[in-house]
């Protein structure tokens, strides 16, 4: 029953998913079509160039398109591995100064006491630093980036779409601009973006909503207009065993890995 229901809710969003991947792609060949056919009908030469510019510049958004759809569902082998989570943040700081350039002051702090999370490091890291490039987007890179792990107890129904359980938390925080309650409650869409064309692709969140749910866990956001944002990754703990009841204190043991 509860299966089925996933299933159908599967379809009912990949159904949306396709339905607006084909509608732009149409509004995109509409304007190939319209141009190549108003370049046939224009006497000179300078209006020919401009319909065929503006044809050839359809046809490239449809090719972009397609490439972002190909890059969203290709299937990358996957390894995944036990994960220690204040590793898995601090080797990434290089990078995370590098790439956001020096207006944004990157802070780690952890809170974890040794648990583990089990996953595809590369796909954590590309999670990672999907969160920290649209922090420095709202933030015009200039502010604070606060990256915290921490382990959370969660009782039934305290997340949206995970059970009850042992989670890791990543939490990326910022002092950007912040969020409406309109936008936050379309982050997860694919292709959703309020970003200029060719800056955003609207898949950052979507595949990080993909990618936790896959694992098992679940993603919040926090957000205001001008309050900057957190968005919480909760992942599974990852026990050795098989999954048995959840301990009953906070395991103390230094990380072995
Ligand atoms: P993209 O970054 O390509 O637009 P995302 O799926 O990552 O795609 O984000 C979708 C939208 O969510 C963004 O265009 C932006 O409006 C909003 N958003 C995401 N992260 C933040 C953030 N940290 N602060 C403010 N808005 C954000």
């Amino acid at each position: 029953q509860e299966a089925k229901l996933r299933q159908v809710q599967k379809m009912d969003a990949l159904g949306q998913l396709t339905g607006g991947i084909a509608h732009d792609f149409n509004n995109m060949l509409a304007v190939v079509l319209g141009g190549l056919e108003l370049a046939r009908r224009t006497e000179t030469r300078d209006d020919m160039m401009r319909h065929l510019d503006s044809a050839t510049e359809g046809a490239q958004r449809a090719a972009a398109l397609t490439r972002r759809l190909l890059m969203f569902s290709r299937e990358e082998a996957l390894a995944p591995e036990t994960l220690v989570p204040r590793r898995l943040v601090e080797g990434m700081r290089d990078l995370l100064d590098r790439t956001l350039g020096d207006g944004v002051k990157v802070t780690v702090e952890d809170w974890t006491t040794g648990w583990t999370l089990f996953g595809d490091r590369t796909q954590m890291e590309n999670a990672i630093l999907n969160l920290a490039v649209n922090a420095r987007d709202a933030m015009d890179g200039r502010g604070k980036l606060t990256i915290r792990t921490a382990e959370m107890r969660m009782g039934p129904h305290a997340l949206p779409r995970a059970e009850a359980g042992d989670y890791v938390v990543l939490s990326v925080a910022d002092t950007g601009e912040g969020m409406t309650p309109e936008v936050i409650e379309r982050v997860f869409e694919p292709f959703f973006t309020t970003k200029p064309a060719g800056k955003g692709t609207g898949l950052g969140l979507s595949q990080i909503f993909g990618l936790v749910g896959q694992m098992g866990g679940d993603v919040t956001i926090q957000s205001a207009p001008g309050k900057g944002t957190t968005v919480s990754l909760y992942l599974p703990r990852h026990t050795d065993a098989a999954p048995a009841k959840p301990v009953e204190s906070p395991p103390t043991a230094p990380d072995t890995q």
